[in-house]
Formats: structure tokens, sequence, C-alpha cells
């Protein structure tokens, strides 16, 4: 291991290891730093990669289950919803596996690696930045934080910080039973999960269920309990095998305006990079981490200040504007006969291609080739 890096990334989620990996094909010497020892460790994601990022990106056919087409909404009282696309829409990502996977390819591209290292802190002497870690420092001339939900490197950087969660928790099996094909089942409960859903996601090989809503309206550990026991003549989890427990906090307030200056910037959760309606962030991760490596490879290669400005969370604040409302429609929905009620209407044919938008639409995160700016740069 070196002493002097040009990067330093600090997390190796999905978006450390992306941005990562497309820094080091680049020819700059990375560091990827992660207070984990192995990534198959402490996931907390479900993993339900939607079929925009699984046709843009080169996601290892052996980290995936196999496809979703069908989806299932479920009102308070059962009262349920099928919609059924024509396409595979979604896949479960076997995510330790996946994790490991771009790790190996961050080695092969000559990214340095260390685990069960925490980011302590950084100071700036003579222009130099040196980074405390919990078994080294070293200087770098870039850093990145890919440090999740709730980022150490955004606050010493002085940069946003992401102000509204949700939480989720999840139980993962193999060999649970369910009738039909693969599907995700969604059932909106304001007990079982406040401002969110609870979800099934079985895709025939694993199960995962699990509850999200705002942490100070409800005990996610006891909703889950609840949600199991609701569920049990929809899914017979009681001869599988649970494999994983999982939880977290995911960023719903949309992505952060100011992420970048001159000394690092912020990629995935710590960006706020997550779809403010849906919680999904692993597209935003793959997108927002290939915009990142191709403005830090633009400035450590120019020195000019003025490619991080492209680096903007505005540019797509915009495009947000209207899952940042239905976000707030979510939270504000506290009465199941509200909730009832808007199910009832979604079950309307002319309304159900509303949910058909939302679960199969193709509108994740921004792809940042259509921001305009970054157009003109391209051409310029
Ligand atoms: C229960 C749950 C289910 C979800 N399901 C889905 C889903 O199905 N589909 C979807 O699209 N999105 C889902 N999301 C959201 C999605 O998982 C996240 O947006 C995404 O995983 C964020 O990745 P990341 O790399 O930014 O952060 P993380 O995956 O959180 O990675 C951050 C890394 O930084 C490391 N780290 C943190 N602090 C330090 C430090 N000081 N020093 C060193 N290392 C540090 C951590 O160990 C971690 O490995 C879910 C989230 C949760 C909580």
């Amino acid at each position: 291991m070196r002493t002097s890096y040009d990067v330093t990334i600090i997390g190796a989620g999905l978006a450390g290891l992306q941005c990562a990996r497309l820094l080091a094909r680049q020819g700059l010497s990375v560091l990827l730093v992660d207070r984990k020892n192995t990534l198959d460790q402490k996931v907390h994601t479900t993993g339900i990669f939607v079929r925009r990022t699984l046709v843009d990106f080169d996601l290892p056919e052996d980290s995936l289950g196999p496809p979703i087409k069908h989806v299932t909404l479920y009102s308070p009282a059962h009262r349920s919803l099928e919609l059924v696309s024509q396409h595979d829409e979604f896949r479960i990502g076997r995510m330790g596996q996946l994790y490991q996977r771009y790790l190996q390819q961050c080695l092969h591209a000559g990214v340095d690696w260390l685990p069960q290292t925490s980011y302590l802190g950084h100071s700036i002497a003579n222009g130099k930045l040196t980074l405390r870690l919990s078994s080294a420092s070293i200087t770098t001339r870039y850093l990145i934080g890919a440090d999740g939900a709730r980022s150490r490197v955004a606050r010493d950087l002085k940069l946003e910080l992401n102000r509204e969660f949700i939480v989720g928790v999840e139980n993962v099996f193999e060999g649970a039973v369910l009738d039909g094909p693969p599907r995700l089942l969604c059932f909106l409960d304001p007990k079982l999960a406040p401002g969110y859903i609870a979800w099934i996601a079985h895709d025939g090989e694993e199960t995962h269920l699990g509850v999200g809503g705002y942490p100070s309206l409800f005990d996610p550990v006891t909703a889950l309990q609840d949600f199991r026991s609701r569920v049990e003549d929809i899914i017979d989890v009681g001869k599988a095998k649970q494999i994983e427990s999982r939880a977290g906090f995911i960023p719903v307030g949309g992505v952060l305006g100011n992420i970048a200056n001159s000394t690092g910037l912020l990629i995935g959760d710590a960006a706020g990079a997550v779809s403010p309606l849906t919680a999904g962030g692993l597209d935003p991760c793959m997108r927002l981490s290939a915009f990142a490596a191709s403005v830090v490879t633009e400035y450590l290669s120019t020195g000019d200040v003025q490619a991080l400005q492209a680096y903007s969370g505005e540019l797509f604040r915009s495009r947000f504007a209207s899952r940042l409302w239905a976000r707030r429609i979510a939270a504000g929905l506290r009465q199941p006969q509200l909730l009832e009620l808007g199910c009832a209407v979604l079950r309307l044919p002319v309304f159900s291609r509303l949910a058909n938008h939302v679960f199969f639409g193709r509108g994740s995160f921004p792809d940042v080739m259509d921001q305009p700016t970054l157009v003109c740069r391209q051409h310029s």
C-alpha cells in the first residue's frame, strides 16, 4: 500500500465500488476504505434492481436472481391490485456476491483495498490533504464520501447532510413457499409501515419480508413480527430457512444540493441520491457514481475547479419535484381509511395506469448525460 493517492473513497457499498473501479480504469491511483471486514457481511439493502439499471449497467449475471414481472399492491384491508409488466422489470441482487465481484474488478483495475478501517477525519496543511484512518494516515488529492446515509465525510467537508430518513428492516429466507410466479407484494398500512410500505420480494429462490417507515412513528422490529403473522395466509415461511436479517436508514429528502467542493464530493446515499417515492437507491448509486468518476477525472487532470461545478445536486433536484411531492403525501397519509380509498381509486382502470407508472416506469435517477450542462461540456 502507498501513502499517497489521487483519490480515496470512504465506503465500499455499491456507490463506492462503482466509482472506484471507474476511476482506476482511468489510470488514477485509488484507495478504497471500508470499516467492514468483508463486504458480504451486514448488507442493508433488499437489492431489487430495476430494469433500467439492468439494461444500462454490467451487473454480473450470476449475482442476480430470476426476473420478476408481477407486482401485487395490497390496501390496508388486503384488497389487492395485480400489475403485470410485459418486461422483466426487477431482479433481486445477491448483494454479498455482487459486492465481492465488483471488489475483484476494482482490484483488477489497480485499486488498493483497505478493509476493517474507519475514516476518522481529515486535515489540510500546506495544500496537502491528509486523512486520518483507524489503521493509517495517508495523503490524497481528493476525497470521495460513499459512506452511506449518515455520512461523516459530508459533515467533515461541510457539505449538505441528509435530514429526512425512513428506516427499513427485513428478514431474508430460502425455501419459502408462495404460489404463482416470482413477484413483489407491496402492502400499504400506516401502522406496519408509516409513510412507506411493507413488502414481500420473492423470486422463487430467495424471499425478503420487510417493513419500512418513519422511525419516530413505529417500532420496526415489532412491526416486522406483526407483518409476518399478518401474511401467513399469503406466504409460508414456517419451513423456510432464514439466512439473513438486514436493516438500515434510507434518506428520502431527495438528492442534496451541495455535494462537492475542491476537497471532496459525495455519492450514493451520502449524496441523498435515493428516489424519495420508492426509496430505491441502487440505480442512483450506479449513475451518480459514474458521473462523479468522470467529473473527478477531469478535475484532477486539468486542476480546473470549474469541472466540479457540473457536480451539483441542484441539476437533479428539479427532476425529483413530483417524487418529493408524492413523498410529502405518503408521509401525511396516516389514516387507514384514506389509504383504503386511495387504493380503491388505483383499482379503477383509468388510475391503474398511475400504479403501473410508479412500479414499471423507467424514471429512476436522471441520466447524467441528459443534463444540458454536461452535454454542452461534452461537445465543447
Ligand atoms: C432495508 C433496505 C432495503 C433497501 N432496498 C432497496 C432495493 O431493493 N432497491 C434499491 O434500489 N434500493 C434499496 N435500498 C436503498 C439502497 O440500498 C441504498 O440506496 C444503497 O445501498 C446505498 O449504497 P451506498 O453505497 O451509497 O451506501 P452503503 O451501502 O450504505 O455503503 C456505505 C459503506 O460505507 C461504510 N462506511 C460508513 N462509514 C464509514 C467510515 N467512517 N469509515 C469507513 N467506512 C465507512 C459502510 O461500512 C458501508 O459499507 C434499501 C435500503 C434499505 C435500508
